[in-house]
């Protein structure tokens, strides 16, 4: 490939593929047999410095930008897509930080991120709605030297866990102001009036909890308030924009495993007398995913290495979101048709990444809202 990694990069990818495949592999059986949250796992993952990859130095992040953090959610997502799950949903709030943050917030709470020793959550999403980003109902009454938020947000994930610290909240500080009128604060875990739902059992995602967050009557100083007064609306939009590339990324990973382990499969099964590869029905199928593999491969690297440019970067992240997504069903159903029968049990691990798959349609934003921004090329 011509877009080949850095020096530093392969580095990146070579431990977190070490750390995939000698440790998290099957030590994240049982957990994702469970829906559960493999908190020691995600704790010695954390402690190696990986959450941190994308971000400054002088927080004690890796300074490899949304690039690195790509390779870190794909090879993460080879071995366990939720996995990798924990991994993007954590690196939202980090994103909102580290670009909008103030230095003191940065230094008390990006470093403590970056360093691993504690998790954030992205409270965007509310029950009315999540595809209009705009329409938010949290409220937040200036009182003082505080911000008193009201409200609640849904499918938060990371929040309901042992490790969670901290959560982003968009809310609407000017009602008057309609999409200029939200701002977004950090609420820390603890914080009178803050309190955390029950994580229901997903289809996918299933080792990652996403839970409903309630602030009610939830003061925080005004120092919490990251950025301009404002401003949540854009912080967030390019946030969200930004964490795309990591959901294409961890759908890259998904569709890397599921053709693993169709290839594993079909490469020693045989019927009639000759293996099934024998077959092209069989096979084409799984060349098309390879092909698909490769674009996608080139767009995530493309939307990553525009993003940390700083050049525009909105259509081709949501272009390679919906296209690397697609992919990860795409992916998904054609190594269960190779195992046959086989591929719907749930001790064979391929059935698992159909719902797994499921869940990149949906998050940072569904298919439909990405050909939404997309299309509006067309009127530009
Ligand atoms: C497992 C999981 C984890 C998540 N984690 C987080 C998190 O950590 N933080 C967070 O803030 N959110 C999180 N989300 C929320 C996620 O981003 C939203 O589910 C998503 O944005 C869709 O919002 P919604 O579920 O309210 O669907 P709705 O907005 O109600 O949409 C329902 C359907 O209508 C379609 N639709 C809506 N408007 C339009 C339109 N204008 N044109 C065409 N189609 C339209 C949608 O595409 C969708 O198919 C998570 C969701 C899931 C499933």
């Amino acid at each position: 490939m011509l877009m080949d990694l850095t020096e530093e990069e392969t580095l990146l990818r070579d431990s977190v593929t070490s750390f995939a495949e000698k440790v998290l592999r099957d030590r994240v059986k049982p957990f994702v047999a469970e829906h559960a949250f493999p908190t020691d796992l995600v704790r010695e993952f954390s402690s190696l410095g990986f959450m941190g990859t994308a971000y400054d130095p002088a927080y004690d992040g890796g300074g490899l930008g949304t690039s690195g953090a790509a390779i870190v959610a794909e090879t993460l997502a080879r071995a366990e897509p939720g996995f990798a799950a924990i991994y993007l949903c954590n690196s939202a709030p980090m994103t909102v930080l580290a670009r909008y943050g103030s230095a003191e917030i940065k230094r008390e709470w990006l470093t403590k991120l970056c360093r691993g020793e504690t998790l954030a959550s992205f409270g965007v999403t509310e029950p009315s709605g999540g595809s209009d980003v705009a329409n938010i109902r949290m409220r937040a009454v200036e009182d003082g030297d505080d911000f008193v938020l009201t409200g609640s947000k849904i499918f938060s994930t990371n929040a309901g866990t042992p490790l969670h610290g901290l959560s982003t909240i968009i809310a609407v500080t000017d009602s008057d102001k309609g999409p200029k009128g939200l701002s977004t604060f950090l609420v820390p875990v603890g914080t009178p009036g803050f309190s955390i739902g029950r994580a229901g059992k997903k289809i996918g995602w299933r080792i990652a909890d996403s839970v409903e967050l309630f602030l009610d009557q939830c003061r925080v100083p005004k120092r919490n308030m990251i950025g301009a007064r404002g401003d949540g609306l854009r912080q967030i939009l390019t946030t969200l924009s930004i964490g795309r590339i990591l959901v294409a990324a961890t759908a890259l990973g998904l569709a890397r495993k599921a053709v693993d382990l169709a290839r594993a499969y079909g490469a020693g099964r045989n019927i009639g007398g000759k293996p099934i590869f024998a077959n092209q029905g069989v096979t084409f199928p799984l060349a098309d995913m390879l092909t698909k593999i490769h674009a996608a491969e080139l767009m995530i690297r493309n939307a990553a290495m525009l993003t940390d440019a700083e050049r525009p970067f909105r259509t081709e992240t949501s272009m390679v979101k919906l296209f690397a997504s697609e992919l990860a069903s795409e992916a998904a159903d054609a190594a269960v048709q190779v195992h046959g029968g086989y591929g719907v049990f749930e001790d064979f691990e391929v059935s698992g990444l159909i719902g797994e798959a499921r869940v990149l349609r949906l998050v940072e934003g569904t298919s439909e809202v990405q050909r939404l921004i997309i299309a509006r090329e067309l009127t530009a």
